[in-house]
């Protein structure tokens, strides 16, 4: 079986001088339009409970472009300003089925600088790509080649804070679907980085310990400069490729972790881990492993959905690491530091797996009561929530531990 997805291509490129003030100059537009747009959306329903949808923050910048303060809307191309009023939508789509918080403000320094242009945009010819005001295609870095055939729907560049620059071609791709029949249960952790039902352990990517002294040592570096200095501007940068470079490698080795997983399994279960930590653990060894769960997470929901598998997301307050996965005896207590210990029944379990198993064999019992969870997640393309998803029928082939 073979299954039509889309799937975004990310490269770097160098712009020229020109392609990058026109780049910047739009980067500033959209800032101002989403900051414009959120302000209007917020007035109209604190101080009139009206709702403001899309389509009447797109009338609004029409009307703005024409004033004379705002007339510099119309020298950047339109598109990435109406993408980023339909990425409004989408955080308030998001906001109101309470997946995530009101949207804010975007900020000069602390937002992604990014801009998305649709076909009207950019032309893509001869492998070559050309944004909507410019007259040179970019010079893009192609580390991997885009798959035969495919031509990009949506471009977006972006530019991080170590001064790179990003394109990001999402295409529409074929995936061939191969039928697995494991299953496993994946645990988070702080000693490993995830624990798997099968004993096995994963820990942090290579070099993350090196790369952490360098981060530290590049923030105290910072802390000694003058304010507003040339110095301190360049040892900002510093501090910023460093963190780039440990969130590459991460994002390859989550990348790497989930499509093994996705591969080697048909149906996989994990936690839910929102509610869990925002109420303990505000560790910096916590908030770093709770990052990557969240990408670990997104980057399983949409590989799960592409190869045809069941993505299990247990309920939050299931007490993973209390129950004995052998006899299902409950221990009353179980402080963090407790990495081992033997059950009633005489099973000593490291605590870890154990974790994993049960999150295993809850989720299995989930899916035979028919409740299997699939991710549910809005598209900024549509607007339009993805529809429900049938749960993962038959439990046959599903082999149980
Ligand atoms: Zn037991």
């Amino acid at each position: 079986m073979s299954r039509g997805v889309e799937r975004a291509f990310k490269y770097r490129f160098y712009p020229n001088v020109e392609q990058a003030s026109e780049l910047a100059r739009t980067f500033g537009c959209v800032r101002l339009v989403y900051n414009m747009a959120l302000r209007a959306r917020t007035e109209a329903w604190t101080l009139r409970q009206e709702r403001v949808n899309y389509t009447t923050t797109s009338a609004m910048l029409t009307a703005w472009k024409k004033t004379e303060e705002l007339a510099f809307l119309n020298d950047v191309s339109s598109v990435p300003l109406q993408q980023t009023l339909r990425h409004l939508q989408v955080a308030y789509a998001n906001f109101f089925a309470k997946r995530a918080r009101y949207p804010t403000f975007k900020s000069k320094k602390q937002s992604r600088r990014s801009a998305e242009y649709t076909t009207s945009a950019f032309r893509y010819r001869d492998g070559q790509l050309t944004l909507a005001k410019m007259t040179e295609p970019l010079h893009i870095v192609w580390s991997r080649p885009l798959p035969d055939g495919v031509s990009p729907s949506t471009v977006t560049v972006s530019q991080d804070a170590a001064g790179r620059w990003f394109v990001s071609l999402l295409c529409d791709d074929v995936i061939e679907q191969v039928p697995a029949t494991d299953a496993v249960g994946v645990d988070a952790g702080l000693n490993s980085l995830l624990t798997l039902s099968t004993g096995e352990k994963i820990s942090n990517p290579r070099h993350e310990r090196r790369d952490r002294a360098a981060l530290a040592r590049a923030h105290r570096n910072l802390a000694r400069k003058v304010q507003g200095s040339a110095n301190r501007a360049k040892a900002r940068v510093k501090v910023a490729r460093v963190h780039a470079r440990i969130a590459d490698r991460r994002r390859d080795h989550l990348h790497k972790l989930s499509t093994r997983l996705v591969r080697e399994n048909q149906t996989i279960v994990i936690e839910d881990l929102t509610v869990r930590n925002m109420v303990k653990h505000r560790s910096l060894a916590r908030a770093i492993s709770d990052a990557a769960w969240r990408q670990f997470r997104t980057l399983l929901e949409y590989k799960a959905e592409w190869h045809g598998r069941n993505l299990v997301v247990v309920d939050r307050w299931f007490p993973s690491s209390k129950l004995c996965a052998a006899c299902g005896a409950h221990a009353e207590r179980m402080p963090l530091h407790v990495r081992s210990w033997t059950c009633r029944c005489g099973r000593v379990h490291d605590r870890d797996v154990n974790a994993a198993r049960n999150i295993l064999a809850e989720g299995l019992s989930v899916i035979a009561c028919g409740g299997g969870v699939r991710p549910q997640r809005e598209s900024s393309r549509t607007g339009q929530s993805s529809a429900k998803q049938e749960p993962p029928g038959a439990t046959q082939g599903i082999p149980v531990p």
